[in-house]
């Protein structure tokens, strides 16, 4: 099996209250494919510019993704992505986007990326995401990330969009900016009835508060790893994705319940931690899988109780 992942690949510049980098690998998809490489093989679809090299290219490739549908555009400029993040990490301000050689992009995906059983429609134009999934016949499972300037610029695109995916993954302000419903469980359910056919789950991204799950009869609910320090958040809904979906990939579509679902939750938040660790892709593309199950392991103790009843008053 195999997963697909388009989206931006890029390059970010980016500040937080514990230091900054000028200009680093990023992009949505670069941090949900080093994620997902962990479970399964994983190809990149996406154009880069001439000022993206094989130093790049290499931090993808150490990690076994293949890059053969990563488009070299002759005298173009790869995505620019400049952020700034406030002093509790909760809030970050978007100080430029150059979209580069996106602005022109029409995706053309090899047979290989087109016959994919799982595609993942990282933060991009809705129309490009669109455009993707129209390719990939044969994807058995199909989830979808977006932002607050899709929502404003090309909101109906997107809804569209997010009718042919089977997950929709969001985070929880942008699922009530997108429904204009005040309250997220509400806007996730309403989201739920969108198609034809339409999500079958919905994912609400909440930071540092972790993510929830949300299917037709299902509900959970899922922390953060506790972290005492997190140096740069950049990617980490990505990263999120890449392990949640990467799990999902590694397993046969009839296994696909919402137990399944939770269990992707709890790899995807482990992963994250590690991503948010420090700078970009850096603490990720140098992670092992036994750091991965050790975390993940430590999440099931931090989040399980045993419930002993009492008589309650009243
Ligand atoms: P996240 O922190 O998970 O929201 O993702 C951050 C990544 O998204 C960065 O590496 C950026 O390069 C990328 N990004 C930021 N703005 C956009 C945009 N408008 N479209 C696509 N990708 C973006």
């Amino acid at each position: 099996m195999s997963v697909t992942v388009v989206g931006s690949i890029a390059f970010d510049a980016v500040k937080t209250p514990f230091g900054e980098r000028e200009r680093m690998l990023g992009g949505a998809a670069v941090h949900f494919a080093l994620a997902a490489s962990f479970f399964d093989e994983v190809r990149v679809v996406g154009p880069v510019g001439d000022d993206f090299g094989d130093a790049e290219l290499d931090v993808l490739r150490r990690r076994g993704v293949d890059v053969s549908d990563v488009e070299h555009v002759a005298g173009g400029e790869t995505f620019f992505w400049a952020g700034e993040y406030g002093w509790d990490l909760n809030s970050r301000e978007t100080l430029e986007t150059r979209l580069g050689v996106f602005e022109h992009f029409e995706p053309k995906l090899s047979l290989a990326a087109r016959e994919s059983e799982v595609l993942f429609l990282a933060n991009i134009q809705p129309d490009l995401q669109r455009a993707v999934r129209a390719q990939c016949t044969g994807a058995r499972f199909a989830a979808l990330d977006s932002m607050n300037l899709w929502i404003e610029i090309a909101r109906e695109s997107l809804v569209q969009t997010i009718g042919t995916v089977d997950c929709l993954v969001l985070n929880d302000a942008e699922l009530r900016q997108l429904t204009g419903r005040p309250n997220t469980l509400s806007a996730a359910r309403e989201v739920l009835g969108w198609g034809p056919p339409g999500p079958a789950s919905i994912i609400a991204k909440q930071g540092e508060y972790g993510a929830a799950l949300i299917t037709s009869d299902g509900y959970f609910s899922l922390p953060a790893f506790p972290l005492e320090t997190v140096v740069d958040p950049t990617g980490a809904g990505d990263t999120f994705a890449g392990g949640f979906v990467g799990y999902i990939a590694a397993h046969d579509s009839d296994a696909l319940d919402n137990g399944l679902l939770r269990r992707a939750m709890a790899y995807g938040t482990a992963l994250a931690s590690f991503n948010v660790e420090e700078f970009g892709t850096e603490r990720v593309a140098r992670l092992t899988g036994e750091e991965i199950a050790e975390r993940v392991r430590e999440l099931e103790r931090v989040t399980h109780f045993n419930d002993a009843p009492i008589a309650l008053r009243g």
